[in-house]
């Protein structure tokens, strides 16, 4: 790869270095918080930011889902800290993890904070971020792959596609209580969302599929729950709305799941690029019906 002199070298494991303008490398200084989103698993789906930050901070707080194999790539001497849900104990609580972000601003560290997927996504990265503007602390936020459209992906499930759905619903399926989030209107989402993708959903589906068969949702509608998305142990159900709790308890799949609603996830029949590389053949060149096999545009 040839560089020139305004290149900032940031060696990677494999020795190569990405030919950016040092304005494109931040440098981390001291005293500053860097939330950064640790993508749905595989650790190939990090950004550049993401890797250049690792390499520079001096301690990483992270969180439950954020894939351990990142933590190659932070200097020998980084601190590492979980933030996370460990050992039975309860898991902190988000004041107690901004506390000590802030703290550790303060002593003068580069701090990276390093969460699944996207940072601001279900991730409560806002409101961590607003107590960290609020405390006068300089921030940096670098987003991440978010589980519900890069894990989706990886299941061969195009979140959008021109002949299904021209609007996507992200949705979480509990809210801060546990409890299925009572600010959703599920008569609404039923009728205005031709795709829905659901975070945290396993737990209450069986409520969920009610409320959406009851909103008049079609019961054949095709559903996809996609666990450890990006992962080598990544699963894949593929059910429908009338049978989706049952095929779940049977299967035994759990979280961290993403659930996609929609006849987007037919396309999976055709897409399943993983099953496909492990030698599994197409099971249909056109799921939806509607593509001739030439035809483009
Ligand atoms: N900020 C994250 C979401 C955090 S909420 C993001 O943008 O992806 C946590 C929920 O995300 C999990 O309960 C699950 O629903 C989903 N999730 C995160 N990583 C996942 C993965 N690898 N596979 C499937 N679901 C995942």
């Amino acid at each position: 790869m040839s560089k020139d002199t305004s290149t900032t070298e940031m060696p990677l494991a494999n020795g190569t270095l990405p030919a950016l303008a040092e304005a494109d490398w931040p440098e981390f200084l001291p005293g500053w918080v860097w939330m950064v989103g640790g993508g749905p698993g595989d650790p190939g789906l990090v950004t550049l930011h993401a890797l250049n930050a690792l390499q520079q901070a001096d301690i990483i707080i992270y969180d439950a889902l954020v894939d351990q194999s990142l933590l190659r790539w932070t200097r020998p001497d980084a601190e590492v800290e979980y933030a996370g849900k460990r050992g039975g104990k309860p898991s902190p609580k988000q004041r107690d993890i901004s506390h000590r972000l802030i703290g550790l601003a303060r002593q003068r560290k580069r701090v990276l904070r390093l969460k699944g997927g996207d940072p601001f996504v279900f991730g409560r990265g806002g409101e961590e971020a607003q107590t960290l503007v609020q405390a006068g602390i300089r921030l940096r936020i670098i987003p991440g792959i978010s589980a519900g459209i890069g894990g989706l992906a990886y299941a061969g499930i195009p979140v959008t596609h021109r002949d299904v759905n021209q609007s996507v619903t992200f949705l979480s399926g509990h809210d801060r209580t546990g409890l299925m989030p009572s600010a959703i209107d599920w008569h609404a989402v039923s009728k205005g969302s031709q795709v829905i993708v659901m975070y945290m959903a396993i737990k209450h589906m069986p409520d969920i599929c009610s409320k959406l068969l009851a909103a008049g949702r079609d019961p054949d509608e095709p559903v996809a729950v996609v666990k450890n998305a990006t992962r080598a142990d990544m699963q894949v159900l593929e059910t429908t709305l009338t049978k989706a709790h049952a095929d779940i308890t049977k299967s035994g799949i759990g979280a961290p799941a993403i659930v996609c609603i929609g006849r987007v996830a037919l396309m999976r029949q055709c897409l399943d690029w993983i099953g496909q590389i492990e030698g599994e053949p197409v099971r249909d060149l056109d799921p939806l019906g509607v593509r001739a096999v030439s035809e483009t545009g």
